[in-house]
């Protein structure tokens, strides 16, 4: 890791007033009943290696301020991902990285829920079509700790920001079938990016950009999740790999998108076409002087197979 601690003195908090940034500001205006800013920090040496006409995409980070997960591991986490995305040409542009004190309650993530049939999604053999009729639905806490983020009001957020919201505990749920019954599957994880291809127009617009992040560890194969996590957003795909086809779970030690070490972003069909993907993705932008141009937006919600991916889509996903 390095200059994690040039790189975090506070720039703002509820209780000292900084006096030469934007985030200068009453901090009342940065409180809600659920959340309230308590500090931000200055990151301008995490950005210093950015280019002018690369694609981009913003990062801001609310960690909740008792939170286990140290700004250490963090940026540990951030200057990993900007390696594994700028191999791929992308840049990771950081926007804010705030401790917020957050309502005891909206820190514990339950499961999704599902407003899918299963006689429908029991039909189809193709991974993405059966989780897109599964029809997975936030939590009402989870909305709830969202819309509670969202209000945050500093002035840098939209849906197109990748925002980490660190909470206490999280939940992940899907469909299993077991002989010919399908159960659905709730297991603590450690990070829940809830990714378009899941959630589509169900994930209301203001929530696009967020993922929950609970546990990272500095050992080497958890160094990549905040990456991986990031991956389901910009990449939109599940787990899978070069060898591996798509699941709700799957371990292999190559590439980014699967549980282990590798931190491959492949290219080509034989790569089910992730740095395609990736490069195409809503969230990304070129900067043009003060303005960001952003790519196509999802012109089905987010869907595996989105219009916007064209031919870089790999169906039927395979089993
Ligand atoms: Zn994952």
């Amino acid at each position: 890791m390095k200059n994690s601690a040039l790189i975090l003195f506070p720039i703002f908090s509820a209780v000292f007033f900084s006096s030469c940034s934007r985030y200068t500001r009453n901090p009342r205006s940065n409180q809600n009943s659920d959340v309230v800013v308590a500090k931000s920090y200055e990151h301008a040496l995490l950005n210093k290696d950015l280019v002018e006409g690369a694609l981009t995409f913003d990062l801001i980070i609310y960690r909740n301020s008792a939170s286990r997960i140290s700004w250490e591991t963090l940026i540990e986490q951030i200057e990993y991902a900007k390696e594994i995305f700028g191999r791929a040409s992308v840049q990771l542009n950081v926007l804010g990285l705030h401790d917020v004190i957050v309502k005891e309650t909206l820190l514990v993530i339950s499961e999704s829920e599902f407003e899918g049939d299963i006689n429908e999604f029991d039909g189809t053999h193709d991974f993405y079509d059966r989780i897109d009729k599964q029809k997975a639905v936030l939590s009402r806490n989870t909305a709830d700790l969202f819309t509670a983020i969202s209000r945050i009001n500093l002035g840098l957020h939209d849906h197109r920001t990748i925002s980490i919201v660190v909470i206490d505990e999280a939940k992940t749920s899907w469909f299993e079938k077991n002989g010919d019954t399908w159960t659905k599957k709730i297991v603590e994880t450690s990070a829940l990016s809830f990714p378009p291809y899941k959630y589509s127009n169900r994930l209301p617009l203001p929530f696009r950009g967020f993922i929950a992040l609970q546990e990272l560890k500095s050992e080497e194969k958890y160094k990549k999740t905040l990456a991986h996590e990031i991956g389901h957003k910009l990449i939109n795909v599940s787990h899978e790999s070069m060898e591996d086809c798509p699941q709700a779970v799957a371990h292999s030690t190559k590439g980014l998108m699967v549980y282990g070490t590798g931190t491959e972003i492949p290219g080509g069909v034989e790569g089910r076409w992730h740095q395609e993907r990736l490069q195409l993705s809503p969230f990304l932008y070129v900067k043009e002087g003060s303005r960001r141009r952003y790519n196509k937006d999802f012109e089905q919600s987010g869907k595996y197979s989105d219009s916007i991916y064209g031919s870089f889509v790999v169906r039927p996903s395979c089993q």
